[in-house]
């Protein structure tokens, strides 16, 4: 059985004192024990204070990026072992504002995907089309090229370390959702894919998640199709009421 997961993406928000009142109400918020697999991804200056803050939970911390090489003269950037040091296991990958604003193409992901893999560590992978793939019908055919230049490198036996997130751009922060027959859509044509280039138990057993303004008055809809896990949160995680309903619907 595969996990369902809800995951928040708190970008480029909370200073320190914002985030741990944000936990606070998440925790205090969290009465029962989810049946989904919670995670949150603060900004690095806030990973080690969140990952000491929730130690007691079940909920887990992701970094939102880091860089392909091992160590050197990147400055700014974080490598994976610096994440691990900090009991971080976890990295969101691929998100569009890294594709858009900061130039991450398909090869660099490929590289950071394998930097994560080889460190043994978990990859949330977020790939989708832009609004203008889908009105000229190219979402599908911009998604299989996302997938097979990033990701179909890694081994069969990796995939138990990969968690899909698709997130069509056009989604993203400005409150128009996909239905959840787009999503349902694009879902099962991605698990196709990748039975078709793996197997159909890695296909089966891969988390693919939603993201794009999923919020708690229509996640329950777009949870409840068939081949939809969870979901990739952005503007709705940062309020912990929102974000633990979230939690909630499935
Ligand atoms: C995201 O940033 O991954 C995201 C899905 O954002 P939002 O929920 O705000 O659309």
């Amino acid at each position: 059985m595969r996990k369902q997961i809800v995951a928040g993406n708190w970008k480029m928000n909370n200073d320190l004192a914002e985030t741990q009142e944000l936990l606070s109400h998440i925790k205090m918020q969290l009465v029962k024990k989810p049946e989904a697999e919670v995670m949150v991804a603060p900004s690095f200056t806030n990973l080690y204070s969140t990952f000491e803050a929730l130690k007691d939970t079940p909920i887990k911390v992701a970094a939102q990026n880091m860089h392909q090489s091992k160590s050197g003269a990147f400055t700014g950037e974080i490598s994976a072992s610096m994440l691990k040091s900090i009991g971080v296991t976890t990295v969101i990958l691929g998100h569009s504002e890294r594709r858009a604003h900061f130039h991450e193409t398909n090869d660099i992901l490929a590289e950071k995907v394998n930097t994560a893999i080889e460190n043994d560590m978990e990859v949330i992978f977020c790939f989708g089309e832009e609004l203008q793939d889908r009105k000229s019908d190219k979402h599908f055919e911009v998604v299989e090229k996302q997938l097979k230049e990033s990701l179909y490198q890694i081994s069969e036996d990796a995939w138990s370390k990969v968690i899909l997130a698709y997130e069509p751009v056009w989604a993203i922060g400005t409150g128009e959702t996909a239905s959840p027959e787009q999503a349902q859509e694009m879902h099962a044509f991605i698990r196709k894919n990748i039975a078709e280039n793996f197997n159909e138990e890695i296909a089966e057993n891969v988390s693919i998640l939603y993201g794009g303004s999923v919020k708690p008055n229509n996640a329950k809809e777009i949870f409840a199709k068939k081949d939809v896990d969870g979901g990739l949160i952005g503007g709705a995680s940062l309020k912990a009421t929102d974000f633990i309903a979230l939690v909630n619907s499935f």
